[in-house]
């Protein structure tokens, strides 16, 4: 059985997937992982998102791996390095190009196969699998998902500028529903839930209900 949760950037989808998962005994796999650690490889190795060459380079010598619970890049495990500002926003650069959407689309595909599975990301129930039994898509005003982060970020110790939290979210709404290639939208059959007044355990015992009673 596959579950396809998708959703804009800070909207809480990965708590709700991984939570998901949990309670249903399935696995969890974060595509948007797979962007950022392909982002985070390019920028480390000097590689350009703007050169076709670089592109093909970097998709030929990169293998993604899933040993439970882990998704493994090259064989290493995917870690912290990924959640900086910067690789969000390369992240989210890198996935307008046709080559890496497609590259990611059948690594992700692959993954899938032969597990039940929650699968999180932008584009899993229109493009990855269309065919997903349940497909959610989890969504929070745009301030209440900044204000998610900041807080989630004070909790960290770690300092943090809300407006421009603010500012990174617009960008990457803009950024992944504006694009021409599998744009951030919900599938037209997926069930939409607002979180903006909703707490987490009230948004998973909604999906388990419709899940049951579908
Ligand atoms: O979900 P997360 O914020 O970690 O994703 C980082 C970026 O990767 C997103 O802003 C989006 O541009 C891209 N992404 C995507 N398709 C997915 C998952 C992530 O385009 N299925």
């Amino acid at each position: 059985m596959k579950v396809a949760i998708d959703g804009p950037a800070g909207s809480g989808k990965s708590t709700v997937a991984k939570l998901l998962a949990k309670e249903l005994g399935f696995e969890y796999i974060d595509t948007g992982a797979m962007y950022r650690a392909l982002a985070w490889k390019m920028l480390k190795h000097g590689y350009s998102y703007e050169s076709k060459t670089d592109i093909e380079k970097v998709i030929q010598n990169t293998i993604f791996s899933f040993e439970s619970p882990n998704l493994l890049m090259d064989n290493a495990t995917i870690g912290d390095e990924i959640r900086t500002s910067e690789i969000s926003l390369l992240a989210s650069k890198i996935a307008t190009i046709s080559e890496i959407r497609a590259f990611l689309t059948r690594e992700q595909r692959k993954l899938a196969e032969n597990r039940d599975l929650v699968m999180e990301g932008r584009d899993i129930g229109t493009v990855v699998l269309p065919d997903a039994d349940y497909k959610f898509y989890i969504t929070a005003s745009p301030e209440e998902r900044a204000k998610r982060r900041y807080n989630q970020l004070k909790k960290m110790g770690i300092d943090a500028d809300f407006n421009a939290i603010l500012r990174e979210i617009s960008f990457r709404d803009k950024n992944d529903s504006s694009r021409e290639i599998a744009p951030l939208k919900p599938a037209g059959d997926a069930i939409v839930i607002d979180t903006t007044e909703m707490p987490l355990n009230e948004v998973i015992k909604l999906i388990l209900k419709k899940m049951k009673f579908q």
